[in-house]
């Protein structure tokens, strides 16, 4: 049950309250783009927050209006330790499994802080106490702009706000083109235009803003690298650690890459899988009714929305691409 509102109240006192603002690791535009939405409308109504992240995220996003501010948990972790422990308020946002945070995750759930959750993957797990909730948004960014309606205060929001709600549309819905995209998300991004975000320099910074060496990369992968498993219709990439040394690969560099598969004509599943220094990591990318979230999570521990999934493994890579080929066996009919 959606229950949002009923935080107005105790957001009126706020002034004197502490509140935490997180999201999930490796966060990508919706994560730090609804983080920092809701943290720069916080302080138009006079409220200050922090925004702590499990992680650190792609240079791609650092020119959102108060990243400068953001607090990374893996660099400051004590300090993100006592922000969580002695908050009065922790909203939680792009995510709704505390796994999604890592270790924050524990922090966060041993705080006395009431927590508010804001977001739209399926099945939360239910840790919070205030949910705006819904499969039916097409980003959390979506998300964050209702709930400052819901505030009352659209009139509120300005070009720092409107910039970091509307990247996070653009990207969760692959600039307006996934099925998610419906027409109040058109309305949505109109009014954050008219509230001064530029959309183009938003494309141009998320999108025009790749070094070489990650260019050469995705020209490496989709020559050398893409296998095509034509009996299942899918697209597969593996990229060793030694070929994300070679090209310098930093983090956020991989963003994207497992969508050129799914650009194959005939191809209904593409999948991408990363040998990070700590885990395997995968991306899942799917057509029509091949549930991506379910596979990743019935074999490597994720899972995501139906067409848009991820998961990992601590196996080693050989492993896991055997795992992931003997699996599809087991999906055979949903991708004829
Ligand atoms: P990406 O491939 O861009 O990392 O992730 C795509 C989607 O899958 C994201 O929306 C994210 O919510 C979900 N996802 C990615 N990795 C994991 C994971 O390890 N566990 C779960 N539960 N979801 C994941
Ligand atoms: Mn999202």
């Amino acid at each position: 049950m959606n229950n949002i509102k009923e935080i107005q109240p105790l957001l009126r006192a706020a002034k004197s309250l502490k509140i935490v603002i997180t999201t999930h690791h490796k966060p990508d535009a919706d994560a730090l783009g609804s983080s920092l939405g809701l943290y720069n409308y916080l302080l138009k109504i006079g409220i200050q927050a922090n925004v702590v992240t499990p992680t650190d995220y792609g240079e791609f996003l650092k020119w959102m209006p108060g990243e400068s501010s953001v607090i990374n948990f893996e660099e400051k972790e004590k300090h993100c330790e006592s922000l969580v422990r002695e908050a009065d308020i922790i909203f939680c946002l792009d995510f709704n499994a505390l796994k999604r945070i890592n270790k924050l995750g524990n922090l966060v759930s041993a705080s006395k802080a009431e927590k508010v959750l804001i977001d739209h993957h399926l099945e939360p797990e239910g840790f919070e106490q205030f949910r705006l909730w819904t499969t039916k948004a097409s980003s959390t960014c979506e998300l964050i702009f209702w709930f400052i309606e819901i505030m009352g205060d659209v009139n509120l929001i300005d070009e720092e706000i409107a910039s970091c709600l509307y990247a996070g549309i653009m990207t969760d819905t692959a600039s307006f083109k996934h099925g998610s995209t419906t027409a109040t998300t058109h309305r949505v991004a109109a009014t954050l235009i008219e509230k001064g975000a530029k959309s183009n320099k938003i494309f141009e910074a998320i999108y025009d803003n790749y070094s070489e060496s990650r260019t050469r990369f995705i020209g490496f992968c989709l020559n050398e690298k893409l296998q095509i498993l034509h009996e299942f219709h899918t697209a597969l990439i593996v990229v060793t650690a030694e070929e994300l040394k070679n090209f310098k690969i930093i983090t956020g560099d991989s963003e994207g890459l497992v969508n050129y598969g799914l650009s194959i004509t005939g191809i209904k599943f593409s999948v991408l899988i990363i040998d990070r220094t700590v885990a395997r990591k995968m991306s899942f990318r799917s057509k029509d009714n091949f549930p991506a979230n379910e596979f990743a999570r019935k074999y490597f521990n994720g899972g995501g929305h139906f067409n848009a999934a991820g998961g990992e493994s601590n196996e080693p890579i050989e492993l896991v691409e055997n795992k992931f080929k003997a699996a599809l066996h087991d999906y055979k009919n949903y991708l004829n």
